[in-house]
């Protein structure tokens, strides 16, 4: 199948060509056609699959084919739940719509409002915000969706695990209630579906698992090794094996700190990536990391979610998620665009039930390796770890304590509060 063969106009196409862009990839396949036609669809994709130029292509189609109005007010919304999505989806719609007369932009919070304000004000077709920003600039009476024709919620997964319901709600109520909706997510819960169900009309259901990112087309490796000494192993892995592209995940921005304080220490170039850090830091460590210069990246789940980062060597998880299917999201990191990845994971006696679980889920057992001189803690406890309960004691609070979203899973809660926390996390 081609992108012709789709109905897509020549300026599109043009841009896909542009992007380099052969065949469609399944999901744009099975989604394109359907939001062509004008109608709802429901697509389960998650980052890796192309699920991006999957909506952004037919919707700048259908927005291109109406005569744009004299104001240009909001014709398209995309809602997502990080900055950094946020950012490159906009940097997508801006590449797809490049010779198309379409005006795009994104807001997002964490920087200043003027600039986005502005750009609103001088009329655009398509936004694609986050959405506390966009709660904010509409009650400040700033931007206005009430024209939307195409909604577009973004992995609505990760919107809800970030308490971010009620926002989506007050922002459905805000639009016309005649406009076409589109909703993705990688994984479909109860509450999903129940989201899906109040969102959407007589949906096509589409889905697509990602192409080159299929467990079976990762090696994937436990290191067992003492809590103690995965730092010294970690950083024996990356320079013997002279690799030079890793991403690492940890379970908090201070474990993602002081790993990156002691790679840097032992002249590996690494930078950390989370809530904690301003949006200029996170903007300059993803750059740095895709150029080359900087070997590593340490994130945390949320952090890295939504991050583009093609053709991925290395994963490592410096800790195992405790939420099985966040395994699956890391690994799937890497292998991409058909290039060999590998994931490895240090796993200490406490992660022992995690790992366990994580088997279960991919249906396989990971091959295990003791690495000399980092052997495990025959004396260690295999009690899971508390997640994150020390600091929920001194703050008092439920959710703050972690910057991983798979962490509080259990304590999430959709209200207001909730929300701003995870906001000012992202
Ligand atoms: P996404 O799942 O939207 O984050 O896209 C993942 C990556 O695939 C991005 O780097 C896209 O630029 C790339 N991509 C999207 N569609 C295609 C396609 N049809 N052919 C090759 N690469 C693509």
């Amino acid at each position: 199948m081609s992108f012709q063969s789709l109905g897509l106009s020549e300026a599109l196409l043009k841009a896909v060509s542009k992007k380099g862009y052969t065949t469609p990839s399944p999901i744009q396949q099975k989604a394109i056609p359907p939001v062509l036609e004008g109608k709802d669809v429901l697509a389960s994709a998650q980052t890796g699959t192309g699920k991006t130029a999957g909506f952004t292509l037919p919707l700048l189609h259908l927005l291109s084919e109406n005569p744009k109005q004299k104001f240009r007010p909001i014709r398209a919304l995309i809602l997502t739940p990080t900055r950094e999505l946020a950012a490159q989806v906009y940097a997508n719609v801006r590449e797809y719509s490049e010779f198309l007369n379409l005006r795009s932009a994104v807001i997002f919070g964490g920087v200043n409002q003027k600039p986005q304000v502005a750009t609103i004000r001088s009329g655009i077709d398509v936004l694609v915000a986050t959405p506390g920003r966009l709660l904010d600039l509409q009650n400040q009476g700033l931007l206005s969706i009430k024209r939307v024709e195409i909604f577009v919620l973004d992995e609505a997964d990760r919107m809800l695990d970030m308490g971010f319901l009620r926002d989506i709600q007050k922002v459905i109520t805000s639009m016309p209630d005649k406009r076409q909706n589109l909703m993705f997510s990688a994984t479909f819960s109860k509450d999903i579906k129940k989201l899906a169900h109040g969102i959407l009309n007589h949906p096509v259901q589409v889905e697509a698992t990602p192409e080159n990112t299929t467990v079976e087309a990762i090696s994937q490796k436990v290191y067992r090794v003492a809590k103690t000494k995965k730092t010294g192993l970690i950083i024996k892995l990356i320079s013997e094996g002279n690799w030079k592209q890793v991403l690492v995940f940890t379970r908090t921005k201070h474990g993602a700190n002081r790993l990156c304080e002691k790679m840097v220490k032992s002249g590996i170039t690494a930078a950390a990536i989370h809530g904690n850090k301003s949006q200029g830091a996170r903007t300059k460590a993803l750059s740095g990391f895709k150029s080359g210069r900087l070997r590593v990246l340490v994130a945390t789940d949320i952090a890295a979610r939504g991050l583009d980062i093609p053709l991925l060597p290395h994963v490592i998880n410096f800790e195992l998620p405790n939420i099985s299917e966040d395994y699956v999201h890391r690994i799937g990191r890497t292998g991409r665009a058909g290039a060999n990845g590998k994931a490895l994971s240090l796993v200490s006696a406490d992660e022992t039930s995690y790992l366990k679980n994580i088997e279960k889920l991919i249906g396989e057992n990971i091959e295990v390796e003791v690495i000399e001189g980092f052997e495990p803690d025959p004396n260690a406890s295999t009690e899971p770890i508390k997640q994150g309960q020390g600091r929920q004691r001194r703050n008092k609070s439920r959710n703050s304590n972690s910057n991983n979203s798979s962490g509080n899973r259990r304590n999430r809660t959709n209200n207001k509060n909730s929300r701003r926390r995870n906001d000012r996390r992202n």
